[in-house]
């Protein structure tokens, strides 16, 4: 063969490939840019908005349609560095880019999940924050906030709190794209910390609470999607792997189990990401009783966005040494890719009226696990429930009607790369349409604290809610 003729087809690859090393804002873009130009047909690169300093909030869509939701196919998201110290999972996104791009066509796993979910990735929700870290530190820089000093993870309204802190660009930014998008499941990527921690952050007592804990009413779906990262990642798993007594079993947590599992507020909390935070927040919280303990992202997106989101804390170290960065991606690969493949679980669907007109704003949900705020069909009139193997009653109720329950059972064995389909027709023909052209918001107050004044289309299934709770905690 001639030599000459097979080195640039080897080194093709090789230049192509990206490296371990912290890539900048400039960097960033840069690879994102070259990603979107040489994989056209199966990305779409566009900025959901800009941080304080002008930045833009770079999101990669990879997927057989990037460019808008086709029905039938779940969205998918992952968002990491809001913390800008946190910078693992920055790059551990960019390499997840590359992956899946680069074997998009000749791996099967990659193809097929590519063909079925349509992945957003945002490598840096706090561009600011992570160019203001000067010197790296595996604790505590800087550049954990926003330009504004704000901690973007606790600037999101609150479900059970009162949140009064000003609403950063970031976050508006990323409130915005939820309610452009039907997101289905999600993850947040931060470091300081090694576990998956799930909803709630916060809490109230029919929640939990009095027992250290804060479930939602998909807590068993929760504990697997938390399981299925952690049990694929070698070192999660493992006992006080960031050797301060921080022992979470079998790598996962309740977020609010986290703190009072870690004892009096000396007992060395720093190195955790979410749990410094709430360290910081809750001594004012508990000398000046007015304080918010969260107001995270996890608990905004389950609880306004229909969208399942876990926290992954996965270094020990914030900000560790770009050599490091090889055996991160080694060690959450598998766990990522996994992750993705849960946005197909349960059932989906769309809801039709008997002219077969797709219905948006119908609630569908499982009849014993209503949600705060009641999950409905989309303008395509798509639902999506993540649900384990098992019987369901679904429940599909146009508001102001009488509910439609239907028994659905999703056998052990689902298909792979689809959730199980199942579409409903309703009794209507047409009438609905000035009923179910608006979709009405679920209101911005904490949601547990509502008055009998409040929303009527919500009234209801938090009422339902909070017996239910009542009724796992008091059996
Ligand atoms: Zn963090």
């Amino acid at each position: 063969m001639d030599l000459a003729r097979l080195w640039p087809a080897l080194l093709l690859p090789l230049a192509a490939a990206l490296d371990f090393r912290y890539h900048h804002q400039e960097g960033m873009e840069a690879f994102l840019k070259s990603v979107a130009r040489n994989y056209s047909s199966i990305t779409h690169l566009h900025s959901v908005g800009k941080s304080v300093r002008g930045r833009n909030l770079w999101v990669l869509v990879v997927g057989q349609f990037p460019k808008e939701h086709r029905v039938g196919i779940p969205e998918f998201k992952y968002v990491a560095n809001m913390h800008g110290d946190e910078t693992v999972g920055r790059e551990l996104l960019l390499h997840l880019i590359d992956y899946l791009v680069s074997r998009y066509g000749k791996d099967v796993e990659v193809t097929q999940l590519v063909n079925s979910t349509r992945i957003h990735i945002m490598p840096s929700m706090n561009p600011d924050g992570f160019e203001a870290v000067r010197k790296p530190d595996c604790y505590y820089s800087n550049g954990r906030e926003n330009h504004n000093q704000y901690d973007l993870n606790r600037n999101f309204p609150d479900a059970f709190e009162y949140n009064n802190a000003t609403r950063q660009p970031e976050t508006r930014a990323v409130m915005a794209w939820l309610r452009a998008e039907p997101f289905v499941l999600s993850a947040n990527l931060h470091g300081g910390a090694l576990v998956a921690s799930y909803p709630f952050d916060n809490g109230a007592p029919a929640t939990g609470t009095s027992h250290s804990r804060s479930l939602t009413p998909d807590d068993d779906v929760f504990q697997h999607l938390a399981h299925t990262y952690a049990s694929r990642n070698p070192n999660m798993t493992k006992p006080d792997q960031c050797k301060n007594k921080m022992n979470f079993p079998n790598g996962v947590t309740n977020g609010y189990s986290w703190y009072p599992l870690q004892g009096p507020a000396n007992s060395k909390p720093q190195s955790a990401c979410l749990h410094a935070g709430r360290f910081q927040r809750r001594l004012p919280r508990l000398a000046l009783g007015t304080r918010r303990l969260s107001s995270g992202m996890q608990d905004y997106n389950y609880v306004w966005a229909q969208c399942f989101e876990i926290t992954l804390e996965l270094s020990c170290c914030k900000y560790p040494r770009e050599e490091k960065l090889p055996y991160f991606w080694n060690d959450n690969k598998a766990s990522l890719i996994e992750y993705i493949k849960q946005v197909h679980l349960g059932i989906k669907g769309q809801v039709f009226d008997q002219n077969k007109n797709p219905l948006p704003n119908v609630i569908v949900e499982v009849q014993d696990r209503k949600h705060i705020c009641p999950f409905r069909t989309n303008k395509f009139g798509e639902y999506y429930l993540l649900l384990l193997p098992g019987s369901y009653e679904i429940n599909v109720t146009v508001p102001g009607h009488e509910p439609h329950l239907t028994k659905v059972v999703i056998p052990e064995k689902s298909q792979h790369f689809s959730a199980l389909k199942k579409n409903f027709v309703l009794p209507f023909q047409g009438q609905l349409e000035s009923l179910l052209g608006s979709n009405p918001p679920c209101p911005m107050i904490p949601l547990y604290k509502m008055s009998s004044s409040h929303s009527a289309a919500t009234k209801p299934s938090l009422f339902l809610f909070l017996l239910i709770l009542l009724h796992i905690f008091f059996k």
